[in-house]
């Protein structure tokens, strides 16, 4: 199970319930950046933290195919 960290390290902003969200939205074919405006991430510090986590969404996406 991926997990982020619940608050952002650079402003303290609660991330780690978006989290769920972002992972669906961008296994629906969402371009991560669209993903995360759509919800209200707007801070660069907070966006690095989901961003750096994409990766692990490929995989968990290719393991599904087979
Ligand atoms: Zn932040």
């Amino acid at each position: 199970m991926t997990m982020i960290p619940v608050r952002c390290f650079s402003c303290g902003k609660p991330i780690g319930h978006l989290w769920e969200k972002f992972k669906e939205l961008v296994e629906n074919g969402m371009e991560p950046a669209k993903a995360l405006d759509m919800l209200d991430i707007k801070r660069y510090c907070c966006r690095a933290v989901f961003i750096s986590h994409v990766d692990l969404i490929d995989l968990i996406a290719v393991y599904k195919k087979f």
